[in-house]
């Protein structure tokens, strides 16, 4: 249970029975994320005190509810933590990631023992984990999921160039997706050598480390001067967003990823946006065909997702974790409970 900013408390709870269309699963291996590394440090709206979090894991269904017909106890299963609702004016009209219920309806409490998975989930999003892939792999569903979806929004095209602004995991798997998409060249900037290291072992073209040099002529340069055909911007900070438009080209597209904090507004020259004819779009969350293609993915190893895990941790030291993450060592954890029995 995260209780305070950087409060992370252990609480011993019966394990929950499940109701009709549950699924209760033993935890594997969870994973830490931007947003649980935000929650920690400063609260999250979303994540009231005390609570539970954590929404990235793999694991073994150790009991179900009446009517689950597709899983049984023993099953290794993937998930996402969320699933629309089917039903509301959004679901109806396609739009399944912006459901009027999917984050009220999400579940939380990766970082424990067993998680238990509403039906609404069971439904639409829990698959069966294939034997080659780890629990650590199989738990990139969520994430993988999310950078699939702004693909389908916004979708990367073979050839082109993608400027994707940000080495953090999140924009370490856009790397792994252009390239499985045939994209044909890949700049990555960032601020972290240990990071842009990583991006340019899995594949970018060139990096550029935005703390030593000045992205705006650097990016000019590897694209003879015009910007990227596509950029996605990583980071969610309003002046990234705001640089965005300088560093694509005229008719280019601009996928903004990065959620930024509440409240934040931002500025665009009009003349760029009008003229040179810019894209801007916004991408919000995944839908249940973004999960079922992230789930492919993995399963068909189109992409390998193991080099983005820096270590793997006891559940116990969930907080060094964070810690590592602040200190800015590390890409990505993998807590494993230490009590498995499913
Ligand atoms: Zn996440
Ligand atoms: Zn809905």
């Amino acid at each position: 249970m995260l209780t305070a900013p950087g409060r992370i408390e252990t609480r011993n709870l019966p394990d929950p029975a499940p109701q009709e269309g549950e699924l209760l699963v033993a935890i594997r291996a969870a994973l830490t994320c931007g947003t649980d590394l935000k929650a920690f440090r400063r609260g999250h709206p979303k994540i009231p005190f005390p609570s539970p979090f954590g929404h990235e894991f793999a694991g073994v269904v150790t009991a179900v509810g009446a009517g689950v017909r597709s899983f049984r106890p023993g099953d290794a299963v993937m998930a996402v933590h969320s699933a629309p609702c089917g039903s509301c004016f959004y679901c109806q009209a396609g739009q399944e990631n912006l459901c009027e219920t999917i984050m009220e309806t999400k579940v939380l409490g990766a970082y424990a023992d067993r998680i238990l998975l509403p039906a609404h989930i069971v439904a639409r999003n829990v698959y069966a984990k294939p034997d080659h892939l780890s629990f650590e792999e199989a738990a990139f569903l969520e994430p993988l999921s999310c950078v699939v979806y702004g693909s389908h929004v916004q979708p990367m095209r073979p050839g082109e160039t993608l400027l994707i602004i940000g080495a953090g995991p999140i924009g370490l798997l856009h790397l792994l997706l252009a390239r499985q998409r045939g994209v044909g060249r890949i700049i990555v900037t960032g601020r972290r050598q240990e990071r842009l290291e990583l991006a340019r072992r899995l594949g970018a073209d060139a990096v550029v480390n935005v703390e030593r040099e000045d992205a705006l002529p650097q990016i000019a340069a590897l694209t003879g001067g015009r910007g990227a055909d596509q950029v996605i911007e990583c980071t969610g900070l309003p002046e990234v967003w705001e640089a965005t438009p300088r560093l694509v080209r005229k008719g280019g597209r601009v996928l903004l990823f990065g959620g930024c904090a509440a409240g934040t507004t931002v500025t665009f020259d009009t003349g760029r946006l009008h003229y040179d004819e810019i894209t801007l779009q916004g991408v919000f969350h995944f839908t249940p065909a973004a999960v079922a293609e992230a789930r492919d993915l993995l399963a068909g190893g189109a992409v390998q997702v193991a080099p983005l895990i820096s270590a793997r941790l006891p559940m116990a030291q969930l907080a060094e974790a964070f810690a590592l993450l602040q200190r800015g060592e590390g890409t990505k954890y993998a807590l494993i409970p230490e009590a498995v029995d499913g």
